[in-house]
């Protein structure tokens, strides 16, 4: 169990779909990554880590006083076991530092991480495995397990109550994506391209548009229903909105939850960054200052800017209708154009990965806007005047192309190594 000054400040816990987002994650205030070790795990289409990327992760984080957690939340028939138990043999023997928890949701994986690990290896178990009461917890625990990350389909009431009872760690997802089904307990992707959710391949079809057709139109809903409109197409009927909590973070940290996990394996390091950069400092401000919380501006406008389907704050605060009905896909109000990688003689030089060019030209340079490492600073906007490459002169002097190192000047700010750039789109 977490110490008490702890659980007044919760493990801030982001997403690592890959080496670059961990390394991101954790430059801009996360204190936990949880990442995916090979495809045992519920993101099989994230780059992942191999077993040596992942004891990397783990000797990199320790050496910082930070945490991670590996994951392996799927739920293995007996043929994907073995390989499993292999990759595990060889972190185990890796004569790396070993992870500061297992997340698993399938009992024979448990046992199994036991068995090699011998109890060193502290187990968190997965939302997927939907341990929604206490006396489930209380099952858990005598397995071994020291954490539950609960399902989203809780409210924060349910929360305080299952954290008070001291049973085990608790954790909560505080942003991301949700699912329409509970916690990932669901088949569509099985019925729909033999692509299982459970084994972490799941291609989304509660994304997709559909047309409610009802078999008995003289049947009557249970509720008051969706305002869908059958026009040109359909109806989203199963696309969930997105989690958003920090206009409600005080009630979550009122929850006794020790950990707020951002959802997100498969987002980007500008996506990861983002988040992590702004419930970092929710979370502080609150901590500071619990009675004076109050939502920021530029917390609002930086989660608006990211990919994301509307916001809700799903079954915290019993928000009754979670889906998004006429729009599928993420929307983002900025996309990411590089980052600093060093500053020579005060000049920012930036890795680019899509070409821009310096505010203001009539060929179409759009405003910057700056997502700074710093905690201390918010996201400001930046203009410079020139361009060079890194190893030679630019074809366009006002031009950064993409996949180049380029070295700005007549910048309007200082940058930092670890500074994003990003264009409003
Ligand atoms: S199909 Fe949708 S609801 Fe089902 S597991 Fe995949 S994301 Fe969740």
């Amino acid at each position: 169990m977490l110490d008490t000054k702890k659980q007044m400040t919760p493990e801030l816990l982001a997403p690592a779909g890959s080496p670059a987002c961990a390394e991101t994650a954790f430059a801009y205030g996360a204190d936990a990554v949880y990442a995916g070790i090979g495809n045992f795990n519920l993101r099989a289409h994230s780059p992942n880590f191999t077993v040596e990327e992942f004891g990397e992760l783990v000797d990199f984080a320790d050496g910082s006083g930070r945490r991670v957690y590996g994951v392996l939340n799927i739920m293995p028939n007996d043929e994907q076991l073995a390989p499993l138990e292999d990759a595990l043999r060889r972190l185990a023997g890796g004569g790396c530092k070993l992870p500061h928890a297992f997340i698993v949701s399938d009992p024979g994986v448990l046992s199994l991480v036991n068995d090699i690990f011998a109890g060193g290896v502290p187990i968190h178990l997965s939302t997927q495995n939907g341990c929604f009461n206490s006396e489930s917890m209380k099952f858990w625990r005598r397995q071994g397990v020291s954490r539950v990350i609960l399902p989203r389909e809780l409210n924060t009431e349910q929360i305080r109550r299952l954290s008070s009872l001291d049973i085990m760690e608790t954790e909560v997802f505080i942003h991301g994506a949700m699912c329409v089904s509970i916690s990932g307990r669901c088949l569509l992707g099985a019925y729909y391209n033999r692509r299982h959710p459970n084994l972490g391949d799941c291609p989304q079809p509660c994304r997709l548009k559909y047309r409610v057709i009802p078999s008995d139109p003289t049947a009557s809903m249970p509720h008051d229903g969706f305002d869908a409109e059958e026009g040109d197409g359909g109806v989203y009927l199963l696309n969930s909105k997105d989690l958003c909590t920090v206009g409600i973070l005080p009630a979550i940290m009122g929850t006794g939850a020790v950990s707020f996990k951002i959802e997100g394996r498969n987002k980007s390091a500008h996506y990861v960054a983002s988040v992590v950069k702004v419930y970092r400092d929710a979370i502080d401000t609150y901590i500071a200052s619990p009675k004076d919380y109050k939502v920021k501006d530029w917390w609002i406008s930086e989660l608006d800017a990211i990919d994301h389907r509307p916001y809700t704050t799903g079954f915290y605060d019993d928000d009754p209708i979670k889906q998004e009905l006429f729009a599928s896909k993420a929307q983002a109000g900025c996309r990411l154009v590089g980052t600093v990688k060093a500053v020579i003689d005060g000049c920012p030089v930036i890795d680019v990965k899509n070409s821009f060019s310096a505010p203001g030209l009539e060929s179409g340079g759009g405003a910057i806007s700056i997502l700074p490492v710093n905690r201390s600073q918010v996201p400001f906007d930046f203009t410079f005047d020139t361009v060079r490459e890194l190893d030679g002169p630019s074809a366009d002097p006002q031009r950064a192309r993409s996949n180049r190192l380029v070295v700005l000047g007549g910048c309007s700010e200082r940058l930092r190594v670890g500074d994003m750039l990003r264009v409003r789109v």
